[in-house]
């Protein structure tokens, strides 16, 4: 079985735990360098992206990160996550920094300060096959502004005054959401996850 680690400098932590434990992994909590040693992925939950940026460099685990996930380390970034691993973000505060190694031009709280937070089913066929849509929870969520050359959409909102943005991606080893599949109870974009681990890891 994988191991895979949530990063726990702030953020939903147990809940991504969970959620990959349902879908067959181990996992590990990783507030230290060391303990990113020997995973085979990564996930980096949803919070505040800028207080993420200065927890990871006052515990060094910053460029160390940077390292494991430029070398291949597949890594899962929801919402906040998102925005660590998109190689441009719009609406940055001063001095933010990203992990990136996505391709994508993100936007910080994108879908306006009246809808802090909302629900949506998405259509995810890469990811459900044929199955139910995902339902989605925004909360205070970016979106994908740009894609590069090699980066998969993975979900558009459908409907409403954001339809047609893109809330998720996977470019090779890394998959983005702009929401919270942890807190809804649906496994599937973990398990997917597990899938796209498990694949390079062999
Ligand atoms: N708005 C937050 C940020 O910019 C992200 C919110 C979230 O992760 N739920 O980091």
């Amino acid at each position: 079985e994988p191991l895979i680690g949530v990063l726990a400098v702030q953020g939903d932590v147990r809940e991504h735990v969970r959620a990959l434990e349902a879908a067959g992994a181990r996992t590990r909590t990783v507030r230290r360098p060391g303990e990113l040693d020997a995973l085979d992925g990564i996930v980096l939950p949803g919070g505040e992206s800028t207080t993420m940026d200065k927890l990871l460099r006052a515990f060094e685990l910053r460029d160390p990160l940077r390292a494991a996930i430029g070398a291949g380390l597949p890594a899962y970034g929801s919402c906040a996550g998102m925005i660590l691993l998109a190689d441009r973000v719009l609406d940055a505060t001063s001095g933010q920094q990203t992990l990136g190694g996505l391709d994508v031009t993100v936007r910080r709280n994108a879908f306006g300060r009246q809808v802090d937070s909302f629900e949506e089913d998405l259509d995810m066929p890469a990811v459900t096959g044929d199955g139910a849509p995902v339902r989605a929870v925004f909360i205070r969520a970016p979106w994908v502004e740009a894609v590069g050359q090699g980066v998969d959409v993975l979900g558009t909102v459908a409907t409403g005054p954001a339809a047609g943005r893109i809330v998720a991606v996977r470019q090779g080893s890394l998959l983005a959401t702009s929401f919270h599949p942890e807190v809804t109870g649906d496994g599937r974009v973990h398990e997917y996850f597990a899938r796209m681990v498990r694949s390079s890891s062999s």
